[in-house]
């Protein structure tokens, strides 16, 4: 028989309601044997996720050795929870021994992951179906990385023992037993895992919306819904800022090309998203897949005549940043001149020394750190059957005011990354988006 790994993100897990909703879904179809969820998530948008609360636990535990108050609000929400699913556990006593942990163990990571494990508790009981600690199964090595043929073995093994079973997402254990997570958003990945574990048929990812839009519905309203895409336009996508789904939960499905279905369990009639190895040939009919952005990015501006036939200079630049551990999104280029496109998460801090060093490595004639800037991603197989698409994007930035600061396109042609500054970034997306995708 078939087996179909689904995900539960955490507003489908949210209050007694919403996870009320995801066992009817997993029972309408016997397919449905392995079940991961996150943490419950937000019930409305100035509530805060259980796993905020957490690591809160964390910090207070780390300025004042006790995390009682923040704690209190945790056992609230889950003691309220299992009180209205009207289940037969004893939250207390997983709630004592979490609380516990996190004072003993003193571990960000630890205290995270314990609203997966809350959570996938209470689901189990609620299912009636067997709860793997995904600390037994998920495995990372000891400088932190995930162990991805370890872990498939271990899952293969474990749900050999037990059938239908429930699997909390996010986290995992290292060799010595510390508590490992993934990053945020992190539980996409762990169903993905399962899923290239059990060869399941499909990887259903349930979440809060209809599937992917062609972009964010934060910044356009009601944009277009994608049907159909491949695994290698969501990898843009969601790295890009499209965080429907986490951007490394391809790698697990890619080994045996299991097509994941982004689907709501807010509305589960509606077919959702299909992520797929490859297109189908009608997809090509459409120039652009869809646009996604990110704020928070600087550029290090370095100008030097003749610099392209200066041997070894872009090495030079780039062993600053191997020297100071900071790595680059994207290096735009010209005859005498190079930027280096960087997330402000990875300066923070060291700008002054990075720009210092380079300019005592390659003494540039100029050198200038400017920041302020977003990237939008414009992405869609289509674009390399297109004459003309580029010109259309970098027009309809222009008729909406926008300077463009920097401009890549693949050698895949298949994204074309504008740099703007932050300020334009709403603006950016809404006029790409009008151009491609509003009927003319
Ligand atoms: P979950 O908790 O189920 O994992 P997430 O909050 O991680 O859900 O992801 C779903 C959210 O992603 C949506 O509510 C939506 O606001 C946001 N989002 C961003 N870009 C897109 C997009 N292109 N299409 C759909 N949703 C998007
Ligand atoms: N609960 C974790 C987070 O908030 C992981 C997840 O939801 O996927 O990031
Ligand atoms: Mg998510």
């Amino acid at each position: 028989m078939a087996v179909k790994v689904v995900k539960f993100g955490g507003t489908s897990m949210a209050d007694a309601a919403s996870i009320t909703k995801v066992a009817n879904i997993v029972k309408s179809d016997s397919e449905r044997k392995y079940v991961v969820v996150s943490a419950p998530g937000k019930r409305y948008s100035e509530d805060r996720k259980i796993t905020d609360m957490l690591y809160s636990c964390y910090h207070d535990v780390e300025l004042c050795g006790e995390c009682r108050e923040t704690f209190d609000k945790i056992r609230e929400r889950f003691r309220g929870i299992v009180k209205e699913l009207d289940i037969d556990i004893n939250i207390d006593k997983y709630l004592d021994e979490v609380e516990e942990g996190i004072v003993k163990y003193r571990s960000a990571d630890y205290a995270a992951s314990r609203g997966e494990y809350l959570g996938g508790i209470i689901i189990s009981a609620v299912l009636g179906y067997s709860f793997i600690d995904a600390k037994d199964v998920i495995k990372f090595n000891a400088s932190g990385d995930f162990d991805s043929e370890l872990t498939n073995e271990y899952v293969k093994n474990a749900v050999r023992k037990t059938g239908n079973a429930v699997i909390p997402g996010f986290y995992g254990s290292d060799d010595a037993g510390n508590i490992v997570t993934f990053s945020r958003g992190g539980s996409d990945i762990t169903g993905a895992v399962i899923a290239r574990a059990v060869e399941a048929s499909v990887y259903e990812n349930w979440t809060d919306v209809d599937g992917f839009m062609t972009t964010d519905p934060r910044v356009v309203k009601n944009p277009v819904h994608i049907e159909q895409l491949t695994y290698r336009e969501l990898r843009e996508l969601a790295y890009m800022g499209a965080n429907v789904l986490h951007p490394e939960s391809i790698f697990p499905v890619r080994y045996s090309n299991i097509p994941i279905n982004i689907r709501n369990t807010f509305n589960p009639e509606h077919k959702g998203t299909m992520i797929v190895p490859a297109s189908d040939e009608n997809t090509h009919n459409k120039t652009i897949t869809g646009i996604a952005g990110k704020s928070g990015y600087s550029t290090i501006f370095i100008e030097k005549s003749m610099m392209n036939k200066e041997l070894g200079f872009a090495r030079r630049v780039l062993s600053v940043l191997e020297y100071y551990g900071v790595s680059f999104e994207h290096m735009p280029s010209g005859i005498d001149s190079l930027s280096l496109v960087i997330p402000d998460a990875e300066l923070a801090g060291k700008e002054k020394a990075v720009v210092n060093r380079i300019t005592k490595a390659v003494q540039p004639d100029h050198i200038e750190l400017l920041s302020g800037y977003s990237l939008i991603a414009t992405v869609g197989h289509g674009m390399s059957f297109k004459i003309g698409t580029a010109a259309r994007l970098c027009d309809s930035l222009a008729k909406a005011n926008v300077n463009i600061r920097m401009i890549d396109q693949g050698y895949s042609e298949m994204s074309i990354i504008v740099g703007v500054d932050t300020k334009d970034y709403e603006k950016a997306i809404t006029a790409i988006y009008n151009e491609f995708f509003l009927e003319k």
